[in-house]
């Protein structure tokens, strides 16, 4: 069993739990490996952890 379902090479499935630092420190790893050579998942990362950082300014009793 591989971590990469679907054939996709991309992270892009992951980003919101490694923006939350919700990952294990080996797919960290690789996720931070992907960004560095992957423009496009680079900027949609940018995109989540500018969601996740606006998510951390709310109380979760906000949200709910
Ligand atoms: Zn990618």
């Amino acid at each position: 069993m591989t971590s990469e379902a679907g054939g996709d090479p991309h992270v892009r499935s992951q980003l919101g739990a490694y923006a939350l630092g919700g990952l294990t420190p080996e797919e960290d790893r690789r996720i931070a490996g992907h960004l560095d050579g992957c423009p496009r998942c680079a900027a949609d990362y940018a995109e989540v952890a500018d969601g996740a950082a606006l998510l951390a300014l709310f109380d979760e009793e906000d949200l709910w």
